[in-house]
């Protein structure tokens, strides 16, 4: 799938398409959720999704084990990032696996992939992570945009629009994972990307040891 082909994918899914077949946040056990990557795969087929995108750590080793190329399957990633100092993810849809630069950003040992403290040392650069991953062919997505401790979110975002960001992860099930770290609201989120004309994206960010995909009523504000 070309970069326009998946751009125009993405803006076709609305709200109840994240809340019903289509998860593009899942973690299996290459980083630290608990599955491993064909056991997500063989339940999301049969809970009959019609996307998903497992996004491992500064990982994707997951695509080694299920094909990339599979019909359901949008291949990507979630990078540690840091941006004006805050630390930030960024996650990566549509990315050729075999780009030689989107390697060189991914993590070669176990530690960095699933081990938060050594995670918050290892921090990419925000826009170099954004550059590499639309040299893969890749979009760059702010991931759980509410979570950020920025006053001004709004403006945080504008300026990492300004670097190359193309969407943010709008659906999300806060209350679920960060009811602790959560300083925005989903609504905020929402309108920032609608005025900043961003790609709205969505997943359940699921580390479980079973997959579902979530509903509406799970997708807490
Ligand atoms: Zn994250
Ligand atoms: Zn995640």
């Amino acid at each position: 799938m070309s970069m326009e082909e998946l751009k125009k994918l993405l803006l076709s899914f609305k709200e109840e398409d994240y809340c019903k077949n289509v998860d593009l946040h899942i973690h299996s056990d290459v980083s630290d959720g608990k599955m491993k990557p064909d056991e997500i795969y063989n339940s999301a087929k049969k809970l009959n999704m019609k996307y998903i995108c497992i996004s491992d750590h500064n990982a994707i080793d997951a695509y080694e084990k299920i094909c990339p190329k599979d019909d359901i399957i949008i291949p990507g990633a979630e990078f540690d990032c840091v941006y004006k100092g805050i630390y930030i993810h960024i996650l990566a849809y549509g990315i050729d696996l075999e780009n030689d630069e989107l390697k060189s950003i991914l993590s070669d040992d176990i530690k960095g992939k699933k081990c938060k403290i050594t995670r918050l040392f290892r921090l990419r650069d925000a826009k170099k992570v954004i550059d590499i991953i639309h040299c893969a062919n890749g979009l760059a997505i702010l991931a759980h945009p509410a979570c950020y401790w920025v006053i001004n979110l709004e403006n945080f975002i504008l300026n990492l629009k300004e670097i190359g960001l193309d969407g943010l992860e709008v659906y999300y099930p806060y209350k679920r994972w960060r009811s602790i770290i959560k300083f925005h609201s989903r609504k905020t989120v929402l309108k920032i990307a609608k005025k900043l004309n961003l790609i709205q994206t969505g997943g359940s960010d699921c580390h479980g040891k079973k997959y579902y995909n979530f509903s509406l009523t799970k997708l807490s504000i």
